[in-house]
């Protein structure tokens, strides 16, 4: 089996059979765009501190879920066609 991902990658289990992975860069990327998203949120939209920061980690949550679907579709497009 090929290992695509680096060693530092974090394991975050399995799922239908793929392994799942995420670099730690991921987890701080992700803190990034929840931080500026709430701002904006309480800046540009004119939400409450609450609100905005609630408003963020549900459109960061939202992100990363849509993000793992295409990727995940990337992987069993890849299985059918043969790569391992
Ligand atoms: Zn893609």
């Amino acid at each position: 089996m090929t290992q695509l991902q680096s060693d530092s990658a974090l394991r975050l289990g399995r799922v239908g059979g793929l392994e799942l992975s995420a670099e730690r860069s991921a987890a701080w990327s992700m803190a990034a765009l929840w931080i500026s998203l709430s701002a904006i949120g309480v800046w540009l939209l004119g939400f409450g501190m609450w609100e905005a920061i609630l408003g963020g980690l549900l459109a960061v949550v939202v992100h990363w879920v849509s993000d793992f679907l295409h990727q995940y579709g990337h992987a069993i497009a890849a299985r059918r066609t043969g790569i391992r």
